[in-house]
C-alpha cells in the first residue's frame, strides 16, 4: 500500500486557495486518491464503486474510525459515528438526540453558526441565550461572569471557532450540565480534552475532507435517548448500533478523511499540527497590524487560528471604494484564491485551515504588505 507521503509529485502549479469551506486539502491527500481513484490495492475498484458492507471498505471505515481516535486520543466510553446532513443537521439532531425528557438547553451565541444553532434548537425545545456577542459586533467571547445560565438544561452548546467572525474560544466553558461543541472549522488544529464534552461534532469539509461526511463523538451516556419521532439517520443510538451504517454512508467522504488522518499522524500529530498553526497565524496577524489601512478586529485573545477576517479602514474605503475588488482581483492574479469575506460581514477572509502551508500563509502576508504600500 502506497502511504499518503510516499505519492509524490510537482504540483507547485497549484494556487494558494483560502476558502472557509469546502477548503482545501492536504496535497499529498488529494494525490494519494487520484493514484487509487480507479483501483483501490489491487481491487480493480474506486473506492467510489464498492459497497459499503464489502470487506474492503470495512477496512477502510475501521482503520479511518481507529486513527481518528489516536489523533484526538477518543476515550472508549465514546463513540465515533460518520454521518450526513451536515454540521446544521446536527443543530437539529443534538436535541433531539440530548433532551432526554428535558424541556430546554442553553446556547452561547457568538456569531453567525452558533445563531444559527440555537435558532433551529428552538423547534425542539425551549433555547436559552445564555449570552450574545452580537452587540460587540461579534469580535469577542462574551465574559463567563455574564452568561446566564439556566437551571435544569439538558445540555450547554457553544461554538468553538466562529467560521465566519472569526473567533475562537481561549478557554473550555465550565458548566455543570452537559457540554456540546460545534469544532467545524477547528477540528484537527490542535489537541482537545474529549473527555471534557458529551458530545463533538464537526462537518468534514473544512480540515479533514469533502463535504458531505459530518463527525459526531459522543459519550456513550448519551445514547439510548432519542426523542421517538427521530430519524433513524440521526438517531446516534441507531447510528452506533450499525457502525454509522444504518443507511448508505458517504463513503467516499469517510476514504478521504481516512487519508487526511493518515497525513495528519504522519506530520507528528495535533501539537505538531498546533505548533504549525500558531506560526501560520501569527504570520497573517503580524502582516495584518503591521499595516497602515488593514484591520482584524476580533479582540487579540480570541482570534482564530483558521479564519482570519480583514477589512480595509472604514475612513480608507469611504474614499477609495473601489480598492476591496482591487485587492481580490490582483490577489487573484497573484494565484491567492477565494479572499472574499462572508456575504453577511464583506471585507475580506483568509481560512488558513491545516491544509494551508506556511509558504501560502506568507506569500499571502507579503501581498498584503504590498498592497497596504500602494495605497495612496
Ligand atoms: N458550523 C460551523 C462552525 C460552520 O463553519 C458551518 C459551515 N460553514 C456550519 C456549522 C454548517 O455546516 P454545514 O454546511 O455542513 O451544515
Amino acid at each position: 500500500m502506497s502511504t499518503v507521503s510516499e505519492v509524490t509529485k510537482d504540483t507547485k502549479h497549484r494556487p494558494y486557495n483560502f476558502s472557509a469551506g469546502p477548503g482545501a486539502l492536504p496535497e499529498a491527500v488529494l494525490l494519494e486518491a487520484q493514484s487509487e481513484m480507479l483501483d483501490w490495492h489491487g481491487t480493480g475498484l474506486s473506492v467510489m464503486e464498492m459497497s459499503h458492507r464489502s470487506k474492503d471498505f470495512a477496512q477502510i471505515a475501521e482503520e479511518a474510525e481507529a486513527d481518528l481516535r489516536e489523533l484526538l486520543n477518543v476515550p472508549a466510553q465514546y463513540k465515533v459515528l460518520f454521518l450526513q446532513g451536515g454540521a446544521s443537521g446536527q443543530f437539529a439532531a443534538i436535541p433531539m438526540n440530548l433532551l432526554a425528557g428535558k424541556d430546554r438547553a442553553d446556547y452561547l451565541v457568538t456569531g453567525f453558526w452558533s445563531q444559527k444553532a440555537y435558532e433551529e434548537a428552538q423547534k425542539y425545545c425551549k433555547a436559552n441565550l445564555v449570552a450574545s456577542g452580537q452587540s460587540g459586533h461579534f469580535q469577542s467571547v462574551p465574559e463567563p461572569d455574564s452568561w446566564r445560565l439556566s437551571k435544569g438544561a439538558a445540555y450547554f452548546h457553544y461554538t468553538d471557532n466562529e467560521t465566519i467572525h472569526g473567533v475562537e474560544f481561549p478557554f473550555v466553558p465550565e458548566v455543570t450540565c452537559p457540554l456540546v461543541v460545534d469544532l467545524s472549522s477547528n477540528i484537527l488544529a490542535k489537541p482537545i480534552d474529549v473527555s471534557r464534552y458529551a458530545l463533538i461534532y464537526a462537518g468534514a469539509q473544512k480540515n479533514f475532507g469533502p463535504a458531505g461526511l459530518t463527525l459526531v463523538i459522543v459519550h456513550e451516556d448519551y445514547l439510548g435517548r432519542a426523542l421517538p419521532n427521530t430519524p433513524s439517520i440521526f438517531d446516534y443510538t441507531a447510528q452506533a448500533a450499525n457502525d454509522s451504517m444504518v443507511n448508505t454512508p458517504p463513503t467516499y467522504g469517510w476514504y478521504i478523511a481516512g487519508l487526511t488522518f493518515k497525513w495528519l499522524k504522519k506530520l507528528g500529530g495535533l501539537k505538531e499540527m498546533e505548533k504549525l498553526n500558531i506560526a501560520k497565524a501569527k504570520i497573517l496577524y503580524d502582516a495584518i497590524d503591521g499595516t497602515r489601512h488593514f484591520e482584524n478586529r476580533v479582540a487579540k485573545e480570541c482570534r482564530s487560528l483558521m479564519n482570519v477576517p480583514f477589512f480595509i479602514k472604514t475612513e480608507v474605503l469611504e474614499k477609495q471604494p473601489e480598492l476591496e475588488k482591487r485587492f481580490l482581483d490582483e490577489a487573484k492574479k497573484a494565484r491567492l484564491l477565494t479572499l472574499a469575506g462572508h456575504r453577511s460581514v464583506g471585507g475580506m477572509r483568509a481560512s488558513i485551515y491545516n491544509a494551508m502551508t506556511r509558504e501560502g500563509v506568507q506569500a499571502l502576508a507579503d501581498f498584503i504588505l504590498q498592497f497596504d504600500e500602494s495605497i495612496k
